[in-house]
């Protein structure tokens, strides 16, 4: 029963819910840190991440009740481990190839020993606690986690969720250590991922891989009798508080600077870390098609870019960078018109939450045209700020974001490699029925109020403690 779980709960993730700003140390604004907040202040425990603070950080922090257990990482860790197998293996080799994995040798050693001190770590906090904790283990960096601690604490109920795409298993192939992170995997109680497709990859890739396993409706049982639950729970965001965020009067006054700026024009916006998985490319060039056939827009339209600075210190990032601003370069030279403003608004910086819920406000067409995207939420924000103050934008969604699966026909959906066809379908949003645009928004914000991240955590956590249950 949700609400009715009294074991403690140790999270165990590459980064720490903390971070450090003027005032000191404070809970970090992101997703699964919202969404452990109330289980948290429930249950108590305690959490296990990456400790990258040059000062160190503190056990403990006012803001968010929970342990913290830093786990301190040499250079040669980070570079191996984070920067190498995580970011440039698995990263690309999850998200469909859209970048070629580097395999290479010392870096899987190093993603191995890296996984095993998050797992002294985590068997050390469990110790501090007054019973057995569930454990639940998150994402990409920590694939092997899971069977490291089953030796170690093999009464634990514990937990795995995949933040980002499960491959299907003809990539996945393409790594010699798929059998090591296939078992590591194996030996949580419960593996979870956003959608059905990428759970039936693993299923798959599973069943592929080792003989005699099979599948019972989500349970997989394996030749040694033990069984574990493969299920698919989409994240989401904290629908109430952003639409409050829409409503605010910091998020109003935002408004009026940059409605005041845009004015008289039609708003497309993308928001997006500066990753090559994201589509930004493909998306400036769809823009670039669309101004080209339709040149009364060019004084008409207005393209902002928010690009988050991400990963800057690994070599694809760094290019994709300079790509994108060339092409950024190129269509401001070829389409401003002297005296106007030019078309591409392109920052790259972070906005504060109150920028961004306006951008989100104004926007008349919301462009999430990834390659790849385990989930999206920036897609879900977008509908729930439009819905909370009765906006009637369009989302532009590509259809290899998990968000598509949940959002159904109420999306324009696009395939973001094809950019004549994206660029056809900007056009075409031009000319949608604003009463239809309305309640799309309103039905898709629905939909992400009634499976928000407080669901995703208990659904989750429930799956887990059922699957501890079985043999
Ligand atoms: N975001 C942010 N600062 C910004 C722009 C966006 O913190 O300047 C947030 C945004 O609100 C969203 C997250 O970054 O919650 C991006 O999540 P998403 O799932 O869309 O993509 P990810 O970056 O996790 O791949």
């Amino acid at each position: 029963m949700p609400g009715s779980r009294q074991r403690p709960l140790l999270v165990v993730a590459n980064r720490l819910p903390v971070s450090r700003g003027p005032e000191g140390w404070r809970a970090s604004a992101g997703g699964l840190v919202t969404a452990m907040r109330p289980v948290m202040d429930r249950v108590g425990g305690a959490w296990v991440g990456w400790d990258d603070d040059p000062e160190g950080v503190p056990s403990r922090v006012d803001d968010f009740a929970c342990d913290l257990h830093p786990v301190r990482l040499s250079d040669e860790e980070v570079a191996g481990f984070y920067h190498g197998f995580a970011n440039r293996t698995v990263w690309p080799l999850f998200h469909d190839l859209v970048a070629e994995p580097v395999i290479d040798r010392a870096w899987w050693r190093c993603y191995q020993e890296v996984n095993h001190r998050f797992t002294q770590a985590t068997v050390e906090a469990a110790g501090q606690q007054e019973q057995t904790p569930l454990i639940w283990v998150h994402d990409y960096h920590l694939m092997l986690a899971p069977r490291m601690l089953r030796t170690e604490l093999p009464d634990a109920p514990i937990g795995f969720f995949l933040h980002v795409p499960f491959p299907p298993p003809e990539l996945l192939g393409r790594l010699p250590w798929r059998d090591e992170v296939l078992q590591g995997l194996l030996a949580a109680d419960a593996v979870g991922f956003h959608t059905v497709r990428y759970r039936d990859n693993f299923v798959r890739s599973v069943q592929q891989t080792f003989h005699g396993v099979n599948a019972l409706g989500d349970r997989l049982v394996l030749p040694d009798g033990r069984q574990v639950r493969a299920v698919a729970h989409p994240i989401s965001i904290d629908a109430q508080e952003f639409a409050e965020l829409a409503r605010s009067e910091e998020t109003q006054r935002e408004l009026e600077e940059i409605s005041e700026q845009f004015a008289g024009r039609r708003v497309f916006l993308g928001v997006d870390r500066l990753d090559y998985t994201k589509g930004i490319r493909h998306r400036l060039q769809s823009i670039e098609l669309l101004l080209e056939r339709n040149p009364e827009l060019r004084s008409e339209f207005a393209f902002v870019q928010v690009a988050v600075p991400s990963r800057d210190d690994v070599e694809e990032y760094r290019d994709l960078r300079t790509q994108v601003e060339t092409e950024v370069g190129r269509i401001n030279g070829r389409f401003t018109e002297p005296g106007h403003d030019v078309p591409v608004h392109y920052l790259y910086r972070g906005v504060s939450r109150e920028k961004l819920a306006a951008y989100y406000r104004l926007a008349d067409v919301m462009c999430v045209t990834p390659l790849k995207d385990g989930m999206n939420l920036v897609a879900k924000e977008f509908v729930t700020v439009q819905a909370a103050t009765g906006g009637d934008g369009v989302l532009l969604l590509s259809e290899f974001a998990g968000t598509a699966l949940e959002f159904g026909t109420d999306v324009v959906r696009c395939n973001p490699f094809d950019v004549e066809g994206m660029s056809l379908l900007m056009e075409a949003t031009l000319g949608l029925d604003p009463a239809d645009r309305r309640a799309r928004i309103r039905r898709m914000a629905e939909a992400v109020r009634e499976a928000d991240v407080f669901r995703w955590v208990e659904e989750e956590l429930d799956a887990v403690e059922r699957s501890h249950l079985l043999p």
